[in-house]
C-alpha cells in the first residue's frame, strides 16, 4: 500500500490546483477522479465550453454588424458542427494540459471512484474492484451537478442540462431557459447571438439576482433590446412534452396561468453538491444539505479531512474560489503560513452580452451593514476606447464608505467588463481608498480608463461625462 501525504478525491479546479500547489511543496499527492480525463465540471461542461460559445456568439455578433464598420460580408453561415469541434479541442488541450502539469510536479492520479474510508484512508472503486490509498491528509472536491426542478427531471434531448446543450446537434428554433443566475443568462446569450428565441423564466424579482440592483435593470434592458423575452418573479409549474416541443406553465407575476412552447429547455437553477457515496458518514464532519462545513482553513470537523470547491457551505461555486480554497488546504497542510478566504474579495464574472464583472458588497448589502454609503457611476458612453469598439452600453458603478472612502464594492456592465475586473479585485485585496484610485493614472484611450471616472464620480469630479 502507498502511503501519500495529501489524497485528493476530484479533479476539477478545486482538487487539480490543489495537487500541483501540493507537489510544488514536495508533498506526494495522488489524485482519484471518477472519469477518465482531469479538469471537473468547469473544463468540461462548464466555464471553458461555455466561454468557448461565448467568444464564438461575439465574433458572429460582429460579422452581423460589418457594415457599420465599413465591410462587406455576403453568404454568413454557421457551421455548428465546427463551432461544437473547436469547443471540443480547447477542452481536449486543457485537459491534457493538467496531466503535463501533474506529471512535471510529480502528482499521481488513478481513475475511480472516490471515498473516505475512515483516518487516512481513501477507497477506490473501479469496474467493481475497490483499492485502498493511505494517506495523511484527505481532501474531498467532488463538486456539484446541475439542480433539477420538482417534477421536471432532465431528459437531455428536450429538457436539457449544462451538460446537454453543449453538445445539441443543431441550434434550437426556440429555447426557454429556467434561471437568471450566472449559467443562465450565459446560454441565453449564445443562442440569442445564434438567432434562437430565447425566453427567459426566473423566480426571483429579477435577472442575475446576486449582483447590484442597478446592473440586473441593465441587463433586463439589455437583453430585452437584443430580443430575449423575460419572465421574472414567476413560478414554473409543470413541463409537457411531445415529439417537437416542451410546453412550460407558470403563474407569471399577477399570478396568471401561462404557457409557453419552445423546442428545447435549458435548467438553470443552481447546482447541488456532489457529496453523496464519498463516505462522509464515516466522518465527524457537518454535512448541511449535502454541503460541507469547514474552518478557514478547508478543514471538516474531521481530523485530517478537508473539503474545498463548489461542495463547501457558505463560499461561492466558482472556479477561482475552488482554486483558492485548494491553495489554502495545501499550505495548511504543508505548515506554511496563508491566508483565510473573504467572501468580499472573491470576483464574479458573467460573460453574456453584455459582460458583468464585479466584487465587494452591493450599494443593498452595504447600507444593510451600516456604511454609510456613496456611490459613484461612470457611464461607458463617456469612454472613447467603448466607442471605437462600437460597445459602449453600460457603467461602472462604485460603492464606497463616506467616513474613510473605503472602496467596498465595485459593479461593471458593459464592454471587457470581466477584463476590468482586475483593478477592481485588486483594490479590494489592497483595500484601496477613492483617493488611492482617483490618483492613479489609467491609459488612454482603454476601456479600463472607465475605472479612474468611476472612482472620480464618488466626489463629484469625474473628466468625461
Ligand atoms: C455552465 C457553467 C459555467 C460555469 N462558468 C464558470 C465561470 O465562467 N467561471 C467560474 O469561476 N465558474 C464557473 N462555473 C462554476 C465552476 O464550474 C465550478 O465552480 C467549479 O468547477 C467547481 O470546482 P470543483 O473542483 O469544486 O468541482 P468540479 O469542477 O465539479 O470537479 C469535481 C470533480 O470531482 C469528480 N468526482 C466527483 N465525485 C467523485 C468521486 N467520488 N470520486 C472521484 N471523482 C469524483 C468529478 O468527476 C469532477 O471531475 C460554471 C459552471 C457551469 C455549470
Amino acid at each position: 500500500m502507498a502511503k501519500y501525504d495529501v489524497a485528493i478525491i476530484g479533479s476539477g479546479p478545486g482538487g487539480y490546483v490543489a495537487a500541483i500547489r501540493a507537489g510544488e511543496l514536495g508533498l506526494k499527492t495522488i489524485v482519484v477522479e471518477k472519469d477518465p480525463f482531469l479538469g471537473g465540471t468547469c473544463l468540461h461542461v462548464g466555464c471553458i465550453p461555455t466561454k468557448v460559445l461565448l467568444h464564438h456568439a461575439d465574433v458572429y455578433d460582429h460579422f452581423k454588424e460589418a457594415s457599420e464598420l465599413g465591410f462587406e460580408v455576403s453568404g454568413l453561415k454557421i457551421n455548428w458542427a465546427n463551432v461544437l469541434a473547436r469547443k471540443n479541442k480547447i477542452v481536449t488541450k486543457h485537459s491534457k494540459g493538467i496531466e503535463f502539469l501533474f506529471k512535471n510536479n510529480k502528482v499521481e492520479w488513478t481513475q475511480g471512484w472516490g471515498k473516505y474510508d475512515g483516518p487516512g484512508k481513501v477507497c477506490v472503486e473501479k469496474d467493481g474492484k475497490k483499492t485502498t490509498i493511505e494517506a495523511s491528509n484527505i481532501l474531498l472536491v467532488s463538486g456539484s451537478e446541475a439542480k433539477a426542478l420538482p417534477g421536471i427531471e432532465p431528459d437531455h434531448k428536450q429538457i436539457l442540462t449544462n451538460r446537454s446543450i453543449l453538445q445539441l446537434p443543431e441550434i434550437p428554433k426556440t429555447l426557454i431557459v429556467v434561471g437568471a443566475g450566472a449559467v443562465g443568462v450565459e446560454f441565453a446569450s449564445i443562442f440569442n447571438s445564434f438567432g434562437t428565441q430565447v425566453t427567459i423564466l426566473e423566480a426571483l424579482p429579477r435577472v442575475v439576482p446576486v449582483e447590484d440592483e442597478e446592473v440586473s435593470s441593465e441587463l433586463d434592458k439589455a437583453f430585452r433590446k437584443k430580443g430575449i423575452n423575460i419572465f421574472t418573479n414567476c413560478a414554473v409549474e409543470g413541463v409537457k412534452k411531445d415529439a417537437k416541443c416542451v410546453t412550460v406553465s407558470f403563474k407569471d407575476k399577477d399570478g396568471k396561468a401561462q404557457t409557453l412552447q419552445a423546442e428545447k429547455l435549458l435548467l438553470a437553477v443552481g447546482r447541488q453538491p456532489m457529496t453523496e457515496n464519498c463516505g462522509l458518514e464515516k466522518s465527524k464532519a457537518k454535512v448541511e444539505r449535502g454541503f460541507v462545513h469547514v474552518n478557514q482553513y478547508m478543514q471538516t470537523d474531521e481530523p485530517g479531512l478537508y473539503a474545498v470547491g463548489d461542495i463547501v457551505v457558505g463560499l461561492p461555486q466558482l472556479a477561482h474560489a475552488a482554486m483558492m480554497e485548494g491553495i489554502v488546504a495545501v499550505m495548511h497542510i504543508a505548515g506554511k503560513p496563508t491566508h483565510h478566504i473573504l467572501k468580499t474579495r472573491i470576483p464574479n464574472a458573467t460573460y453574456c452580452e453584455p459582460q458583468i464583472g464585479s466584487i465587494g458588497l452591493t450599494e443593498k448589502q452595504a447600507k444593510d451593514e451600516g456604511y454609510a454609503v456613496k456611490t459613484g457611476k461612470f457611464p461607458f458612453v463617456g469612454n472613447s476606447k467603448a466607442t471605437i469598439l462600437g460597445s459602449h452600453g453600460g457603467f461602472v458603478k462604485v460603492v464606497s464608505d463616506e467616513k474613510y472612502g473605503e472602496v467596498l464594492g465595485i459593479h461593471i456592465i458593459g464592454p471587457l467588463a470581466t477584463e476590468i475586473l482586475a483593478e477592481a479585485t485588486t483594490v479590494l485585496q489592497l483595500e484601496g481608498t477613492i483617493d488611492d484610485m482617483m490618483n492613479m493614472i489609467h491609459a488612454h484611450p482603454t476601456v479600463w480608463e472607465a475605472m479612474g471616472d468611476a472612482f472620480a464620480s464618488v466626489r463629484g469630479l469625474q473628466i468625461n461625462v
